[in-house]
């Protein structure tokens, strides 16, 4: 029995939706940067399924580097204090970097993690996010590459987890316990 049948979860955003949507990022992030190389910079662990279906979708030299970052501690709420537990293993000084998050939430991650990548002296610094919240902003950070805007429920699947599981569905659910 998979998790699906287990707990039946409503359906936000189905896979041929999300496939479709990252094909049209992919197209919008290469005309954005032209010919240039970009460095795309996974959050760990919740970007990593997007992120493997959007480098896919950006023709042209892409390297990919990862942070791990752990803002949860395991529950369903922010807790504004974002803990580092794994650092790019290159510099990106002088490079055009994209983070890649799986979502925006309070933006107190995204923000944190900018400002400690500003510092780093790339080229130029650029989110895409699969998805946004913004009724639950606490901060004035956007995205410059946004999948989908979604109200304000915490959703699971597509790498967005509750506790680890859920990650490998291929859609975006509204958790309902
Ligand atoms: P923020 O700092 O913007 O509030 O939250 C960013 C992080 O919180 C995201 O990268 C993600 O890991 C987690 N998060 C925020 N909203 C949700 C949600 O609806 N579902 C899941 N699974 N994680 C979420």
């Amino acid at each position: 029995m998979n998790p699906t049948q287990r707990d039946p979860m409503r359906i936000l955003i189905d896979e041929q939706a999300i496939q479709r949507r990252v094909r049209e990022l992919g197209q919008e992030i290469r005309a954005t940067y032209g010919d240039e190389p970009v460095t795309a910079i996974g959050v760990l662990k919740g970007s990593f399924m997007f992120m493997a279906d959007l480098v896919r979708a950006i023709d042209g030299e892409v390297r990919c580097d990862f942070l791990g970052v752990s803002s949860y501690q395991g529950g369903t709420r922010s807790t504004g204090v974002v803990r580092i537990t794994q650092d790019l293993k290159h510099p990106i000084e002088g490079q055009h970097c994209l983070v890649i998050e799986d979502i925006i939430d309070t933006g107190l991650t995204i923000e944190y993690l900018l400002k400690m990548l500003e510092v780093r002296q790339p080229r130029s610094l650029r989110v895409a996010a699969l998805l946004d919240k913004p009724s639950n902003r606490e901060t004035k950070v956007t995205a410059d590459f946004v999948g989908f805007t979604i109200p304000d429920e915490f959703v699971v699947g597509y790498g967005l987890d509750l506790g680890e599981l859920y990650r490998n569905l291929p859609h975006i659910a509204v958790y309902t316990p």
